[in-house]
């Protein structure tokens, strides 16, 4: 047994402002590679990671403990390697974890002639997340998986639910190369929220949601605004004020938090508007002195996909 896969495996942007925990979207054009194939040799195996300095033991990278996750529930003895080219850097809240959890168990699942649904492969990346972050959280590897935007109705039970996907929405994303640690982003938030703001919140998901599926752009716009999470993260985030002003003045629909940040989104109609806010973003970075990357990419509606056989 030979079999062997290289994937696309795509970077996601969580949350989208009023989403916490429960929203995401897949990107087109940002993500990493891998190659997974079966082996004779039962248990998993990472034999090669390029491009970021991760653990190459299996129970310490998420890809081996999400793969692991699948094989428990596969009734057979399957042996699988994997190797990862890293382009998404990690901790930089475009889903680094979850490309490698949600790549690495729909890879395995499709050399396998797919005995898995896609949201049970959702329920396998997420104890990839658990890894990484403590937390088994589905706003990245769901996206990542069944691409477009998705949905997390109710954790318990696992119930996640694709979007639509309008044809001309396009992502901006800014990635500052400064750390901010999952577990710090957490640590700001608090555990309670006053009924006021919560109906602000809830109102303004079913507002987002509404809006992807009658592609009414205006109302996604008014629907990205988050009262709860982003007051107290962005205060992490060098600049995260001007940019979010300048990526609006320039006609972007909204612009929030991506994940658990660094990184921030700005969502815009058309390609074009979303060049021009990618460069008044750029001119509000270049003044801060630091590093940083920034893409602008299609919503990708499909997620994984397979480059070669
Ligand atoms: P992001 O929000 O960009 O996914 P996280 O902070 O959630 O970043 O996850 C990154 C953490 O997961 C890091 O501590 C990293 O060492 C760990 N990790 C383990 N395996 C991987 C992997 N294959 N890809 C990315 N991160 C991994």
């Amino acid at each position: 047994m030979n079999k062997s896969l290289k994937i696309f495996a795509p970077a996601t942007v969580a949350n989208l402002s009023c989403g916490f925990d429960v929203l995401g979207c897949c990107l087109d054009t940002v993500g990493d590679e891998m190659v997974v194939s079966l082996t004779s040799e039962p248990g998993v195996t990472i034999t090669k990671i390029e491009g970021a300095d991760l653990p190459m033991e299996t129970h310490k990278n998420v890809a081996g403990v999400a793969v692991e996750a699948l094989l428990k529930s596969y009734n057979e003895a399957i042996g699988v390697n994997i190797e990862i080219y890293k382009n998404i850097k990690a901790g930089s809240g475009i889903g680094s974890s979850a490309a490698s959890s949600a790549g690495a168990v729909w890879a395995v699942n499709h050399l396998l002639n797919n005995p898995f649904t896609k949201h049970q492969l959702v329920a396998f990346a997420m104890e990839g997340e658990k890894l990484a972050s403590g937390n088994a959280h589905a706003d990245n590897v769901a996206p990542a998986l069944l691409g477009g935007f998705t949905l997390v109705r109710s954790y318990n039970p696992l119930d996640v639910i694709k979007l639509n996907t309008p044809k001309d929405l396009m992502m901006t994303v800014i990635h500052p190369q400064i750390e901010v640690k999952t577990s710090d982003s957490r640590s700001v938030i608090k555990h309670n929220v006053s009924l006021k703001k919560a109906i602000q919140q809830w109102g303004n998901v079913g507002g987002l949601v509404a809006g992807l599926f009658t592609e009414d752009y205006q109302l996604i716009g008014r629907s990205l605004e988050d009262v709860i999470i982003e007051p107290l993260r962005s205060i992490l985030i060098p600049e995260f004020e001007a940019v979010k002003e300048a990526a609006i003045s320039k006609g972007a629909l909204g612009c929030g938090i991506s994940g658990s940040g660094p990184s921030i989104f700005a969502l815009s109609k058309g390609e074009e508007t979303a060049n021009i806010v990618a460069n008044t973003i750029r001119e509000v970075y270049n003044k801060t002195g630091l590093e940083f990357d920034i893409h602008v990419s299609k919503i990708n509606n499909e997620g994984i996909k397979i480059l070669s056989h």
